[in-house]
């Protein structure tokens, strides 16, 4: 498999402090990657060498399998990047700043109108594309950012917490927008984000602590190793079910009237279950999620930054 992104042994340091250490990761081509981290994990340092925004002290970093160091126009073509706060002139309107951002790239007339015309269908801006960029909402903003960076026919896309501050179904739509971009045009989109829910749709995710790599794979083998799934059980025989689950060596926790148990899988739950389904009058199964990996592996909760 083809690798559009890889980073060997990059480290950063501001003074004393080792804010990227020696960390090494790969990206495949066309994937969704997550990099997960609490607030000074390192997360905006990496990205910022990634994108020869500064300088790495140590290591290097292959862009479609060119050196940043050496090939860095040509890297900086094949790179967009939406940054947490807009760079757009507010005076402006959405098809003006479209087209002023446009005209920093060697493009043709006709094809800087072609490509401001596409982007505005495919991130639905027609609507809005004479409005002042300043008067938008959130996620309109959101959208026409999107389009900013894209607006060079990138094949990566840098998203730093894309969605926060916005609301759940406006991150829907912004979401919508950016997988029909990677099925459709096969774009590799980097994405930094507290929210648990888009890491799911992920095909791999690193979590960054204190400047390392504390864990990485896909959801499913994080959730595998870092998160139990939870079977809880309401009875209204306390004492009958306390008894069989010690006796056949569960471990339970009873909290808020019911009880808890981790599981390996569901079928673990059925077998519990099973052990006397008389002494039940409720019982539910609840999936191990990304959180808890986060917290298991960072000891924190990722907490968002504004919302
Ligand atoms: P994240 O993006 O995960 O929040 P950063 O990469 O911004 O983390 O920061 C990593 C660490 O490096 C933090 O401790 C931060 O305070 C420090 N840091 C980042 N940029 C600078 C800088 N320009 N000068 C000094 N320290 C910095």
């Amino acid at each position: 498999m083809d690798y559009i992104i890889e980073a060997k042994n990059l480290s950063k340091s501001y003074g004393n402090l080792k804010a990227v250490n020696d960390i090494s990761f790969k990206v495949k081509r066309g994937n969704l990657f997550a990099f997960l981290g609490l607030n000074g994990a390192g997360k905006s340092t990496t990205i910022n060498i990634l994108c020869s925004i500064i300088k790495k002290d140590l290591g290097d970093v292959f862009i479609d399998n060119l050196n940043i160091d050496s090939d860095n126009r040509l890297v900086k073509e094949k790179i967009g990047i939406v940054f947490q706060n807009s760079v757009l002139d507010e005076q402006l309107t959405v098809y003006q700043n479209l087209k002023s951002r446009a005209s920093l790239y060697n493009l043709k007339k006709n094809e800087i109108i072609e490509r401001i015309n596409n982007l505005i269908k495919i991130l639905e801006l027609d609507d809005i594309k004479d409005r002042q960029y300043g008067n938008l909402s959130g996620g309109q903003k959101r959208k026409v950012d999107i389009a900013r960076a894209l607006i060079h026919n990138p094949k990566i896309l840098f998203l730093d917490e894309p969605t926060t501050g916005l609301d759940p179904n406006t991150r829907n739509t912004v979401w919508n927008i950016l997988h029909n971009l990677m099925d459709e045009n096969g774009l590799t989109i980097f994405l930094t984000t507290h929210y648990m829910e888009e890491v799911l749709r992920a095909n791999h995710v690193v979590i960054l602590d204190g400047g390392v790599i504390a864990a990485e794979g896909s959801p499913d083998y994080l959730k595998d190793l870092y998160a139990s799934d939870l079977l809880r059980i309401i009875s209204k025989k306390n004492n009958e079910i306390e008894s069989l689950l010690n006796k056949n060596k569960i471990t339970f926790n009873f909290s808020k009237e019911s009880y808890q148990i981790n599981i390996k899988n569901s079928l673990e739950a059925f077998e519990i279950i099973n052990l006397n389904p008389n002494l039940l009058s409720n019982f539910e199964v609840l999936k191990g999620n990304m959180d808890q990996v986060f917290l298991n592996v960072t000891g924190k909760k990722l907490v968002k930054t504004h919302d």
